[in-house]
């Protein structure tokens, strides 16, 4: 198994793991992060905090996203999905360099949008700014979107593809994606409502880095879940260095630990964002639930860009998309809570967003597995795992 994926938005965390710098004695002064170590705020957790479960699943596909153009039905139907662990993150490159280039090849200056998710919403964002009217198309609109129900965290590369097909090629798509993406989430920092923020954080372990985690500890999505490529070795430039941290310099009761620096997204002031920025650009949204792709013949529109993530394995009978199931608990927000915690080998991770403290497990069978039923059990047995942390 990838080391990195022992939890499925573990980005963050990977990118504080960096292959260069595995030793666990701490750095010299001049190298820590802060002269003084800061003073976490206690997280403050029980069950009776949970205010909130949701579940959804990742559109993953081992060969990674669709994004192609297909005559089907009179129209010209513009795949874009399947974008795994790494929707929001990579939303802006995707779109920009992936669907929008299919679009322009067209001709139209008029497209439909089917979907309101993270892919859909910004590929009709990235259409607009071309001068392009948009109408989109979708069963559901946010908040309801599986896309709301993810963790936030700049993952470009969790489950987007498996190392088998990470060819030459799409490793250099996924680069200029991931780049075009870190920029695009740059220019939307500070504005109001905090739709993106960099945070710091703490990956914690019981044993050294370097030693791997007994069989069963790797926090997998099952024993189907393929090996993935190592693609943040491709843009190590995009994360701020993380550093090891002695006993003295965290309050955990674990002896390994590490600070890292990664970006957030506060989805649901984002998604709004996005939204009051399509309508007013002149976007529509219409609500409306395709049984069959042939409904498409109907549209008004003739370039119609896909983008219905998960339900184009029904839609477009594309059984090559894997669900993978994900469960997080929200906790009451904590706005005094600014740090990320991952613990390696509790198969645990805790976001804080401003609608709460996000507490992440993964289960054993979340890899093809549809089943969006909550398992409150799993979720408090997280949160009891976090609470030793603060015991
Ligand atoms: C637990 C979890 C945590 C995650 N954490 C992160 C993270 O931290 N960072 C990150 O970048 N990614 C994360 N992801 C992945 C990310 O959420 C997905 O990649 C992303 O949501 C996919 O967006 P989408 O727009 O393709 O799909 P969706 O959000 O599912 O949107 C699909 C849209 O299409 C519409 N639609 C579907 N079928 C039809 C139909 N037949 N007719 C009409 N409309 C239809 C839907 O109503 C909806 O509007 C996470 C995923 C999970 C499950």
């Amino acid at each position: 198994m990838n080391r990195r994926h022992w939890l499925g938005a573990a980005s963050a965390w990977a990118a504080a793991w960096p292959l260069a710098a595995q030793a666990d004695a701490p750095p010299p002064a001049d190298r820590l992060p802060f002269a003084e170590p800061p003073r976490p705020a206690r997280m403050r957790v029980s069950a009776d905090r949970i205010v909130d479960i949701t579940v959804c699943t990742r559109p993953f596909r081992a060969q990674g996203p669709r994004i192609e153009a297909q005559r089907l039905h009179g129209k010209t139907v513009i795949h874009h999905y399947g974008h795994g662990g790494a929707g929001w993150s990579l939303s802006w490159g995707s779109a920009t360099l992936g669907a929008l280039p299919l679009i322009r090849r067209t001709g139209e200056r008029r497209i439909a949008v089917i979907g309101c998710g993270a892919v859909g919403l910004t590929t009709a964002r990235v259409a607009q700014r071309a001068g392009l009217r948009v109408r989109i198309y979708c069963r559901e609109r946010p908040p309801a979107v599986a896309s709301t129900f993810a963790t936030g965290m700049w993952s470009p590369d969790s489950r987007v593809v498996t190392a088998e097909h990470a060819t030459p090629a799409f490793n250099a798509m996924w680069e200029r994606m991931a780049r075009h993406s870190f920029r695009a989430w740059q220019d939307q920092l500070g504005l109001p409502g905090a739709p993106v923020e960099w945070r710091d954080g703490y990956v914690l372990s019981d044993l050294p880095f370097d030693q791997p985690l007994p069989a069963g500890q790797g926090g997998h999505g099952g024993p189907a879940e393929p090996d993935y490529p190592e693609l943040l070795d491709l843009i190590p430039d995009l994360h701020p260095r993380s550093a090891p941290l002695s006993p003295a310099q965290h309050p955990f009761p674990v002896p390994h630990a590490r600070r890292f620096t990664q970006m957030t997204f506060n989805i649901r002031p984002y998604q709004r964002l996005l939204m009051e920025d399509f309508f007013r650009e002149g976007g529509e949204i219409v609500t409306r639930d395709f049984n069959d792709a042939r409904d498409l013949a109907g549209l008004p529109e003739r370039t119609i860009v896909n983008c219905t993530g998960y339900g184009a394995r029904a839609l477009f009978r594309d059984d090559t998309l894997i669900p993978v199931r994900g469960q997080i608990a929200r906790l009451v927000p904590q706005p005094e809570v600014d740090y990320m915690v991952a613990w390696r080998g509790h198969n645990l991770m805790v976001v804080p967003r401003r609608d709460g403290l996000l507490v992440q497990a993964q289960g054993e069978h979340d890899f093809n597995n549809p089943d969006r039923s909550i398992d409150r059990a799993m979720s408090e047995a997280a949160v009891a795992r976090l609470a030793a942390l603060f015991a």
